[in-house]
Order: C-alpha cells, then sequence, then structure tokens
C-alpha cells in the first residue's frame, strides 16, 4: 500500500486527486487531508479515505473538524503548525494543491522526508524554484509536474536527451477575454474572469488565465523546472485546450502532447508515474473536432507574459515578490478595488519598489527569505493598489 497525503484536499486539483485514490481505495494509505474552509468536506474525505489525520489550516475551525471528525479514530488539527506536522509525516505520495504562496513550505517538508512531491501548486516554482528543485536533489526525492502543460513537457521528454531539445511550447486557452475587444478589458467584471472557456478550475488561478498570470506563472515554472533558458520557451495560444506543450528537438521534430482538459490525466500520470495506467478520462476524436487553432499571443493583450521575463532575467527573490504582488493585485481585483487592467502594473510597480529594497531580492534563496520578500512585497503592493484608488 502506498502512503499518500493530499495537501489542499478541498479544492479543484485536490478533489481530483481524492477522485482517482477512492477509485482504487485499497492501493493507498492515505495519511494526511489539508483544507481550509470546507470542513464539512474535509471530514467527509477524510472518513470515506480513512485518513490518518485531516488538518485545516484556519485555527478558528478545530472544533468544527473535531466534532466532524468525533468517534472516527481520524486526528484534528488545526493551524499553520498542524500543516507543517502534517507534511512532516512520512508518505510516499505527496500532492502539493494548496493554492498561493501557502504551499510552499509543505512541500518543502514533503521534499526533506523524501517523499514523492507531485506539484500542482505553481506558486512552489515561482518563488523558490532553486531551493526546491535543491532540496529534492539533497534528499534523494522526486518533483512531478500536475500542472497539464508541464506534465506535457515531461511526458515528451521521456527517454529524450535534453541536449537535443531546442525549445519548449506551452500552449494557453487565451483565458475568458481572449476575443475581447482590447477597450472593453478595463470593465471586466470579476464574475466574467472567474469563467474559464475549457477548464473548471479554482476561482484564483481562473482569473489567472483571463489575464495570463497563470501562462507568465507556467513559463518561469517551465525555466525552473526543466532548466532551460528563458529564450527557449515560447507561448502559444491555443483556443481548444487539446495541444497542452510541444517539445521541438534539434532535428526540427516537434513532440506534441494531446488530450482533453480534464485535470485528472496530469495528476494520474503523476501518480503512476513511471508507469501509465488506466485512468477514468473522455478519449479525443480528433475526427470529430475537425480542427485546431493557433496564434500568437497578443503582448498588449497579456502584459504579464512580459513580466515573467522580467522576472526570469532578474532571476535571485523577484519570482517571490513578483507572485506576492500578482496575489495581493488578485485579491484587491476580486474584492473590486483594482481593475482587471491595472493588476500587471500594480506587479511591475512593486518589482521596480523592492528592487529599490536594498538586499531583498539578492539575498541568499532560502524559506526565510522567500518569506521576508514575499512580505515586503505585499506591503508595497497595497500601498500601490491604495495609491491608485
Ligand atoms: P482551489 O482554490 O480550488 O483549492 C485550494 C486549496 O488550498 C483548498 O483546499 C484550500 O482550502 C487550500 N488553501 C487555500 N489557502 C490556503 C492556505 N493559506 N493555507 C493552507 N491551505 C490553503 O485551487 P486549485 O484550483 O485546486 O489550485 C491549487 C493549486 O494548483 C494552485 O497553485 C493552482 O495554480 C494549481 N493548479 C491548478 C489547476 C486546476 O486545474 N485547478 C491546474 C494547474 C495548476
Ligand atoms: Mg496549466
Amino acid at each position: 500500500m502506498r502512503r499518500v497525503s493530499i495537501f489542499g484536499a478541498t479544492g479543484s486539483i485536490g478533489q481530483s486527486t481524492i477522485d482517482l485514490i477512492a477509485r482504487d481505495r485499497d492501493a493507498f494509505n492515505v495519511v494526511a487531508l489539508t483544507g481550509g474552509q470546507n470542513i464539512a468536506l474535509l471530514a467527509t474525505d477524510a472518513i470515506r479515505l480513512g485518513a490518518d489525520l485531516a488538518v485545516t489550516a484556519q485555527e478558528a475551525l478545530y472544533s468544527e473538524l473535531k466534532a466532524a471528525l468525533s468517534g472516527t479514530g481520524i486526528e484534528a488539527a488545526a493551524g499553520a503548525a498542524a500543516l507543517a506536522e502534517a507534511a512532516a509525516r512520512p508518505a510516499d505520495w505527496v500532492m502539493s494543491a494548496i493554492v498561493g504562496a501557502a504551499g510552499l513550505a509543505p512541500g518543502m517538508t514533503a521534499l526533506e522526508q523524501g517523499s514523492t512531491l507531485a506539484l500542482a501548486n505553481k506558486e512552489s516554482l515561482v518563488t523558490a524554484g532553486p531551493l526546491l528543485m535543491r532540496t529534492a536533489a539533497v534528499h534523494g526525492a522526486t518533483v512531478l509536474p500536475v500542472d497539464s502543460e508541464h506534465s506535457a513537457v515531461f511526458q515528451a521528454l521521456v527517454g529524450e536527451d535534453m541536449a537535443a531539445v531546442e525549445r519548449i511550447v506551452i500552449t494557453a486557452s487565451g483565458g475568458a477575454f481572449r476575443d475581447w475587444p482590447l477597450e472593453k478589458l478595463a470593465d471586466a467584471t470579476v464574475e466574467q474572469a472567474s469563467r474559464h472557456p475549457n477548464w473548471d478550475m479554482g476561482q484564483r488561478i481562473t482569473i489567472d488565465s483571463a489575464s495570463m498570470f497563470n501562462k507568465a506563472m507556467e513559463v518561469i515554472e517551465t525555466h525552473e523546472y526543466f532548466g532551460v533558458a528563458p529564450e527557449m520557451i515560447e507561448v502559444l495560444v491555443h483556443p481548444e485546450s487539446l495541444v497542452h506543450a510541444l517539445v521541438g528537438f534539434r532535428d526540427g521534430a516537434l513532440m506534441a502532447h494531446l488530450g482533453v482538459s480534464d485535470m485528472r490525466h496530469a495528476i494520474g500520470y503523476a501518480l503512476n508515474w513511471p508507469d501509465r495506467d488506466h485512468l477514468p478520462v473522455a478519449r479525443l476524436d480528433l475526427a470529430q473536432i475537425g480542427q485546431l487553432n493557433f496564434r500568437a499571443p497578443d503582448q498588449a493583450r497579456y502584459p504579464a507574459l512580459r513580466l515573467a521575463r522580467a522576472v526570469m532575467a532578474r532571476g535571485g527573490l523577484s519570482g517571490a515578490v513578483f507572485n506576492a504582488a500578482k496575489e495581493q493585485a488578485l485579491d484587491a481585483f476580486i474584492e473590486k478595488r483594482l481593475k482587471f487592467i491595472d493588476m500587471a502594473g500594480v506587479v511591475e510597480d512593486t518589482l521596480t519598489r523592492c528592487e529599490a529594497e536594498k538586499g531583498l531580492i539578492d539575498a541568499e534563496m532560502t524559506l526565510d527569505n522567500v518569506a521576508r520578500a514575499d512580505q515586503m512585497a505585499r506591503i508595497r503592493a497595497a500601498e500601490i493598489i491604495a495609491a491608485a484608488r
């Protein structure tokens, strides 16, 4: 039996992971499930999967969780320390599916135990890619990409020599506003940005898809995870979201990965790796689909892509600043304190201001310094957002 833990079990990726694990109950021993506010769902899944431990990140919800699990023999815990403790429990395979910068520390702890980390939390590689990859190497742990694009690249690279790779192309649906006239974007609402044309995901990543901050993060992730130079990474708009990524080799060949937009493929690949097993995802009928479309991303529509290039060129802790500023801008947009089109400006100005904070971006990449850059960026971003009103 494989010991598995799921961080962010109540979210979109967490639930897809549980769907796969629940289909093969006898193969897994569920160690820990973590969640946030949705205590009912966390408790139901912990009971259904026979988990050892359930943790809510919300300290105030401890008694609710404890009550929901009373008499089941499942341990209940709450708060940041409990989350860290859950991450330190030995497990063979861990799903990192917390949203935001909060996902980094538990993932690092799992790697320190030598666990295989299925990485959906993209903020980990964006804020601390070199630290995460080094930690995995030091502890002989494996990081498997769970984003659809990175799983696609990973699969296209099986058996290949990285030295033969010329370019990596990741596709983007273009998000909710890809066909809107640019002038209209100023009035884009949260409700409109929260409807993805192809994927059913958490609200934050869906809005990030509309702004392409999601793709910007994925470009940085590609750079960090596969260790390829920024200029080798391309973004291609592909409205159907059926080709997830392509790898170009020095002989001109392009290996593409296709599949339906169902995250259970990338999750299942990471769960079964290095093998492939049957997965309950729909099969593509290309004859019925008929045609696939591609176009270059419009740089004016998606300023986030330019910011990703700036972050990769700058290096150091600029990814932590970029991510924290983006999270603040996204919060402000969701709370209707900031316009959709002003999010990129907030991130850009935050990067500029943090550059002026002596020693912030060039500090050694440790969890503490990443947290410090994150906090400073949040303060600066909040000031910029307040001044813009
Ligand atoms: P979600 O919002 O649906 O779920 C997030 C989970 O994290 C929930 O369980 C929530 O309780 C928990 N959480 C939130 N804030 C927390 C905190 N501060 N501390 C501890 N736990 C917290 O998000 P999602 O769409 O499942 O995305 C999860 C991660 O996977 C994100 O980093 C996202 O970018 C990435 N990702 C998601 C998809 C997708 O299809 N949804 C695809 C690729 C990558
Ligand atoms: Mg993706």
